[in-house]
C-alpha cells in the first residue's frame, strides 16, 4: 500500500471522533489545535472531555452511535476498542465520502495519522503505511532530538520575511544560499538564545546590506559530561553535529566525539596528568585561530566547562578577542558520579550543603576553609585528588571532621569499567592504595557517601577489603597515581 501523504487545513471544518476515551481525547486535543470544530460522540467521556464539552470548546453526543453523527462531516476518526463500531462508522462513512481512520486498524482507514515531530510551524509527519508504527515512533525520538527547537522560531521568521526574501534573491541558487545562511548563521544561533529581536535586526540587516559580509567564526564551549555519552545534552549535541573543529580532552571518549559530525576536524588538546602538558595558552591560541578564519569550532571538555575546566578563563580571552562564545553546560564529575553511584549529594536528614573542591596540588588544598569543611552534615566533592588524598583526609581528621565519617570514591563513574570504594574517612588512604584507585577518580566525603552501599546501581562494586592492622597503621600516605 503506497499512501499519499498530505497536510489538511481543519480551520473551522466539523469533525468528528467517534469515542470518549484517552485515545480519543489525545485524537480531539490535535484536532482543537488545528482549528476544526470537533463533534464527539461516545457513551462516555473522560474528565477531560467532558470539562472541553462543558467549555463549549467541542459538541458532545453521549448516545449509542448514529449515521446522523455524520451529517456536515469532512473527516471522521474512530477511536473506540469496539471493533464492530468502528466497521460500521467506517463503512457509514466510505459510504459518505468522507475519509475516516480507524486508530490502529489500517486495514479499516482511508487515511492515517502520522507520527509528528512539531516545530510549529515547521511539522515534520512520519508513517510506515501502518506496517509498523513503532519504527516511526523511534523515528520520531531520532528526529526530536536531533531538530533544534529553535527550528520553529526560525521557520516563522522566515514566513514573515518571505516577500522580502524572495524579492531581494530572485536568483535561485543565491535565495538558497541565503536560507543556508539563516540556518546556519547567526539568526539561528541568537534564536537558539532566546534573542529573538537580535535575530529578526540581523536577518533584517542581511536583507538591506550588500551581501558577503565575511562571516565570523564562533566558539562553543560544551560539556560533555563525565563520560556516558548518554549524559552528553541535546544542546552539545547539536553544537557538535554543526562543528567545523572540535577542541577537546582527553577525558572526552570516543563513544561521544563519535557524535559528532563526520567530517569535523578533531584537535586533541589533552593535558591529561603526569602525561605533557599542553600549555593554556596553546589552546588559546588554536581557539582564535580557527575562529578567525570563520569556522565553527566547539571547545569540548569533560565534566561542565565552567567547573574546574578553566572554561572561564577560555571565555575571557575570545571575549578580549571580540570573538562570540556560547557555553553548554555539562553534568559535572560531582553529580555524576554520585547519582551513578547511588549517593544523594544533598539529603535532608544527612547533608545541607554541597562543597566542590580541588584536590589538585598542596597550595589548593591550603587555600581551603579547613575549619569550615570539617563540620559535619555537608558533603564534599573533591576532583583531582588521587595523589593528595593522605594529606586532605590528615587536614579534615586535624579539623576535627569525624574519623567514621563516610567516604565513597568513584573511579571511572559513568563508564562501563566505574568502581566504587566506600569506608570510613580514617582509613581512607589506606583504601585507596588497597584498591589502587586511578585517576579519574572522585572523592566523595560526608554522611550520604555510605548510602553507595546500599543504592549503587551502576557497574560493579570493588567488595570490601578488610584493611590490615599494620596497613590501617602507617602514617597517611600520599598515592602515587595521578
Ligand atoms: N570539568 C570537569 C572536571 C575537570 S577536572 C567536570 O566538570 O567534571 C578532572 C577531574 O574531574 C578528575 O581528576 C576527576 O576528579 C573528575 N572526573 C572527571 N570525570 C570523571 C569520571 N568519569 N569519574 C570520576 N571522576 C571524574
Amino acid at each position: 500500500m503506497s499512501l499519499y501523504p498530505l497536510f489538511a487545513d481543519l480551520t473551522d471544518l466539523p469533525v468528528l471522533v467517534v469515542g470518549g476515551g484517552h485515545v480519543a481525547e489525545r485524537k480531539v486535543a490535535a484536532l482543537l489545535t488545528a482549528g476544526a470544530k470537533v463533534r464527539v460522540g461516545a457513551l462516555q467521556f473522560t474528565d477531560t472531555l467532558t470539562q472541553w464539552a462543558s467549555a463549549g470548546r467541542i459538541e458532545p453526543i453521549l448516545e449509542p452511535f448514529d449515521t446522523t453523527w455524520l451529517d456536515d462531516i469532512w473527516l471522521v476518526i474512530a477511536a473506540t476498542n469496539d471493533r464492530e463500531l468502528n466497521v460500521q462508522v467506517a463503512a457509514c462513512a466510505h459510504a459518505r465520502r468522507i475519509l475516516a481512520n480507524v486508530v490502529d486498524d489500517p486495514a479499516l482507514s482511508r487515511f492515517q495519522v502520522p507520527a509528528v515531530v512539531d516545530r510549529s510551524p515547521l511539522t515534520v509527519a512520519i508513517s510506515t503505511g501502518g506496517a509498523a508504527p513503532v519504527v516511526a515512533r523511534r523515528v520520531r525520538e531520532t528526529l526530536e532530538s536531533e531538530l533544534d527547537h529553535a527550528l520553529g522560531p526560525l521557520t516563522a521568521l522566515a514566513q514573515r520575511h518571505r516577500a522580502r526574501i524572495t524579492r531581494r534573491w530572485s536568483d535561485m541558487s543565491e535565495r538558497r544560499a541565503f536560507y543556508d545562511w539563516l540556518h546556519d548563521g547567526p539568526v539561528m544561533a541568537l534564536l537558539r538564545n532566546a534573542q529573538p529581536e537580535e535575530a529578526e535586526r540581523v536577518l533584517l540587516d542581511a536583507l538591506s546590506a550588500k551581501p558577503s559580509t565575511p562571516e565570523k567564526g564562533s566558539v562553543t564551549l560544551v560539556g560533555a559530561g563525565p563520560g556516558d555519552p548518554g549524559l552528553l545534552t541535546l544542546r552539545g549535541l547539536r553544537a557538535l553535529n554543526q562543528a567545523d573543529v572540535i577542541l577537546h580532552d582527553q577525558l572526552v571518549s570516543e563513544a561521544i566525539l563519535s557524535l559528532a559530525r563526520r567530517d569535523a576536524e578533531r584537535i586533541d588538546v589533552g593535558k591529561r596528568c603526569g602525561g605533557r602538558h599542553t600549555q593554556q595558552e596553546r589552546i588559546h591560541q588554536l581557539l582564535l585561530e580557527h575562529a578567525q578564519a570563520g569556522r565553527r569550532v566547539v571547545r569540548l571538555k569533560g565534566g561542565d566547562p565552567f567547573v574546574f575546566g578553566r572554561g572561564g578563563e577560555e571565555m575571557e580571552f575570545l571575549h578580549r578577542h571580540g570573538i562570540a562564545c556560547e557555553i553548554v553546560p555539562g553534568i559535572t564529575a560531582a553529580v555524576a558520579c554520585a547519582a551513578y553511584a547511588g549517593i544523594p549529594l544533598t539529603h535532608r536528614d544527612h547533608a545541607q550543603s554541597l562543597h566542590l573542591l580541588t584536590g589538585h596540588g598542596k597550595e589548593s588544598l591550603d587555600a581551603l576553609d579547613w575549619p569550615a569543611l570539617s563540620q559535619a552534615h555537608q558533603t564534599l566533592a573533591v576532583y583531582m585528588g588521587v595523589a593528595t588524598l593522605g594529606i586532605f583526609t590528615q587536614r579534615l581528621l586535624e579539623h576535627g571532621r569525624h574519623p567514621d565519617t563516610p567516604f565513597a570514591i568513584v573511579e571511572s563513574g559513568t563508564l562501563p569499567q566505574q568502581r566504587v570504594v566506600t569506608g570510613a574517612l580514617y582509613e581512607l588512604p589506606t583504601r585507596a592504595k588497597l584498591h589502587d584507585i586511578r585517576t579519574p577518580a572522585l572523592l566523595v566525603v560526608g554522611e550520604v557517601a555510605a548510602m553507595a552501599n546500599d543504592y549503587h546501581w551502576f557497574g560493579v562494586s570493588s567488595p570490601a577489603i578488610e584493611v590490615r592492622d599494620d596497613l590501617a597503621s602507617t602514617p597517611m600516605e600520599v598515592c602515587a597515581h595521578d
